[in-house]
This record gives structure tokens, C-alpha cells and sequence, in this order.
């Protein structure tokens, strides 16, 4: 498969560099209250920086519905970055016309240019030839660094790389595509996938896909239930999706065909009631091994026998990959099983280990185990349309050496 180019194939100096970045922050009072996106992108940036390119950044923040809505202003991390950066970053009040156009055309090698919001416009979402023409005018060259929107041809993510002569990737989109891609199309085995959250129908494609890859087959949260009905057992109350019975099915038929160990949960935490909203739960007891949930109960985590048993297989592998939590993770008393595969996962040193956005990075940060495992994506829809093997737009608009 052709490599997709990236900023390291390039000369980048006293080069106007657009830059597609992911600036879509948490804004508390004015400030950005979790920069952690913005710090994503500085190996990228510090990286055109000391070639001396012109760096021109580009972000969406929030749904703004295509109108310019001050809520949603880029303005704040113009100056979250300049402190990062150790240099100024001139803010610019729109992102498209002449004004920007004239402002970019004074920019000096080394300077950074942040735009306001391209989602100010309907044509970025409507991936609009207009709006994609003006943007390419103000580069030489274009780089998507925002991984997390590249399954989206947009404008800024797509529109654009028609008419700028060369399109690469950034470092840490990079990273995505090494880490979700590579590792994973070549995994160093045992192979080991663990699955959570709460739909088969959310996830099924990526089973399927990734039947074909892995070794072993991890599969927590109520997507399991779906999974028990499949096999005969009951689920009481928990949440599951009888009409996908037969997905699970096929599934299942699937992995014993190609020799893939697909594990569920042998024991299973449940409640007579639940509150989300209040994070609490009624009474509570661990189903014994090989028990059904009653009816009048619901499972809301994995046993820990379960946790056991996914420990081992997770102690063995050589490339772990995690999407989705074990149980509601988000509610304390829920959240044992998510937590104990995130400690088995980062204690695992040896091996690889990707947590594949979305729900399973929230639990892997709030775990305190974040540190200590591999490759955190930053996409959640990005990163699982990438692994059901589906071709993102924004990455295909790149070049390939
Ligand atoms: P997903 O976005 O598909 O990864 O699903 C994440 C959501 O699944 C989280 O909000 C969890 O609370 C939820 N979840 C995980 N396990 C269960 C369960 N046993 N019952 C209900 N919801 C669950």
C-alpha cells in the first residue's frame, strides 16, 4: 500500500504551510480548560517552525452551524498556543478573504497565523468549491494534522487539498496512521483487540474487520449482553439489542471459522437499579460463573473473574488493541473492570498498546494509567471508521510517496 506523504518528505522553508489542525477544545470562561489537543499538534508545528516555514492554522471548535457566533471563536487558543510555542500567534478574525489573504501575504518565515473557526461558514461542512479555493490561496503547501475529522470531507479537510499542489500528513496524524494502521494490519502477535461500550451495532464493523487480524477477542460492556442472548443465555434487563442477535451470531461463527479466541464475560456485576444522572445504583451483587442475570437486574460491569481471565490473555500479548469500556464506567461503582483492564493493559511494557479513542480515552485518563501505554488516539468516529478498514476522506486527499 502507498505510504501517505508527510511533512518529513518535504522542504517546508519560507513555505506558506496550511495547517488542519484539531483546536477543538473544552473552553471554560474564556480560557481553554483542557489543552491537550493543542499540545497534540506542537511536535507538528515546532517542527515547520525550525525549518523557518510560514505556519497558517486551521480549526473547527464546536458546532457553530455555520454562522460566526462568538462562542465558538478560535480567539482563545491563539494565545494557549503563543505561550506553548514561545512565540507570538497573530489571531486573524475570519478564515476566509481579502483581509486574511493580505495578512498572510506579510507573513515572515518563522510566524504563526491562527484563523477563526472554519465551521463559521455552511460551505466548510458542504465541503464548498469556493470556500476550498480561498483556503488553498493561502498555501504552498497543505498539512491535515486533525486525524479525529478526517472522516469528513469538508473544506478544510478535503475541498482544499484539490487545489493545493501538495498535501501531506502531519506528525501526529502520522502517528494515527502508524498506530491504527500499520500496527494493526501488521500486528506483533498474539494480537489481542478488547471491546467494549454499549452497541454491537456501533461496533460490529470493526469486529468483522478486525476478526480478520486479531488472535483474541476481548469482548466487555453491554455489547456483551448482545453477545449472551447470541448464545443462549439471559440477560435480564441489561442493555442489549435483541434485533442484532444475529450479527452476534455471524460473529461468533466467524472467529471459530478463522481459530480467533473470542472471550465474553464470565461473571458480570449487577444492579436492581440504576442513576445515571446521580451516579448511583440500587443493590448490587456479582452474578456467580457461567450465571444468567436475572430477571429484574442489570449488568453494568464485568465480574472479577472476568477480569482474570482478560488480565492473562492481555499479560500475553505483544499488541493490544482497546475500544470501548467494560462497564458504565463513568458511574464509581461500575467502573472496576474498565479500570482493571486499563492497569493490564499498561502493565503490559512489552507490548503495543493503542486505546482507540473515543469512551476508552476518558477511561484510560481517568484510570491514572494514561501515561503508561502506547498510542492514545485522538479520533473517536476517525479512528473506528479507520479500523472497520473504510477509507477516510481526509487522509486519501493526501499524497503518497
Ligand atoms: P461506546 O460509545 O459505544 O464506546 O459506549 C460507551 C458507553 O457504554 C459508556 O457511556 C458506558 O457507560 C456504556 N456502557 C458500557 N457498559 C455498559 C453496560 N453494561 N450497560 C449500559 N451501558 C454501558
Amino acid at each position: 500500500m502507498a505510504k501517505t506523504t508527510t511533512i518529513r518528505d518535504l522542504d517546508v522553508t519560507g513555505k506558506r504551510v496550511l495547517v488542519r489542525a484539531d483546536f477543538n477544545v473544552p473552553l471554560e470562561g474564556g480560557k481553554v480548560s483542557d489543552d491537550s489537543r493543542i499540545a497534540g499538534t506542537l511536535p507538528t508545528l515546532e517542527y515547520l517552525l525550525e525549518r523557518g516555514a510560514r505556519v497558517i492554522l486551521m480549526s473547527h471548535l464546536g458546532r457553530p452551524k455555520g454562522k460566526k457566533d462568538p462562542k465558538y471563536s478560535l480567539r482563545p487558543v491563539a494565545s494557549d498556543l503563543a505561550d506553548k510555542l514561545g512565540r507570538p500567534v497573530l489571531f486573524l478574525e475570519d478564515c476566509r478573504g481579502a483581509k486574511v489573504e493580505e495578512a498572510v501575504s506579510q507573513m515572515q518565515d518563522g510566524n504563526v497565523v491562527l484563523l477563526e473557526n472554519v465551521r463559521f461558514y455552511p460551505d466548510e461542512e458542504q465541503n464548498g468549491e469556493e470556500m476550498s479555493k480561498e483556503l488553498a490561496r493561502l498555501a504552498d503547501v497543505y498539512v491535515n494534522d486533525a486525524f479525529g475529522s478526517a472522516h469528513r470531507a469538508h473544506a478544510s479537510t478535503e475541498g482544499v487539498t484539490r487545489h493545493v499542489d501538495i498535501c501531506a500528513a502531519g506528525l501526529l496524524m502520522e502517528k494515527e496512521l502508524k498506530f491504527l494502521g500499520d500496527h494493526t494490519a501488521n500486528p506483533d502477535r498474539p494480537f489481542v483487540v478488547i471491546l467494549g461500550g454499549a452497541k454491537v451495532s456501533d461496533k460490529i464493523n470493526v469486529i468483522q474487520a478486525l476478526l480478520d487480524k486479531a488472535d483474541t477477542l476481548l469482548i466487555g460492556g453491554a455489547m456483551a449482553y448482545t453477545f449472551a442472548l447470541a448464545v443462549g443465555r439471559k440477560v435480564g434487563g441489561s442493555l442489549s439489542e435483541p434485533d442484532k442477535v444475529e450479527v452476534a451470531r455471524a460473529a461468533l461463527k466467524k472467529a471459530e471459522e478463522r481459530g480467533v479466541k473470542f472471550l465474553l464475560p464470565v461473571d458480570n456485576l449487577i444492579v436492581d437499579a440504576i442513576d445515571f444522572d446521580a451516579r448511583t445504583v440500587g443493590e448490587s451483587r456479582l452474578t456467580g460463573e457461567g450465571e444468567d442475570i436475572p430477571d429484574g437486574w442489570e449488568g453494568v460491569d464485568i465480574g472479577p473473574k472476568t477480569v482474570e481471565l482478560f488480565r492473562n490473555e492481555i499479560a500475553g500479548a505483544k499488541t493490544v488493541l482497546w475500544n470501548g469500556p467494560m462497564g458504565i464506567f463513568e458511574i464509581e461503582a461500575c467502573s472496576k473492570g474498565t479500570f482493571a483492564v486499563a492497569e493490564a493493559v499498561a502493565a503490559n511494557e512489552g507490548c503495543v498498546s493503542i486505546i482507540g479513542g473515543g469512551d476508552s480515552v476518558k477511561a484510560i485518563k481517568k484510570s491514572g494509567y494514561a501515561e503508561k501505554v502506547g498510542f492514545i488516539s485522538t479520533g473517536g468516529g476517525a479512528s473506528l471508521e479507520f479500523l472497520e478498514g473504510k477509507t477516510l476522506p481526509g487522509v486519501d486527499a493526501l499524497d503518497t510517496v
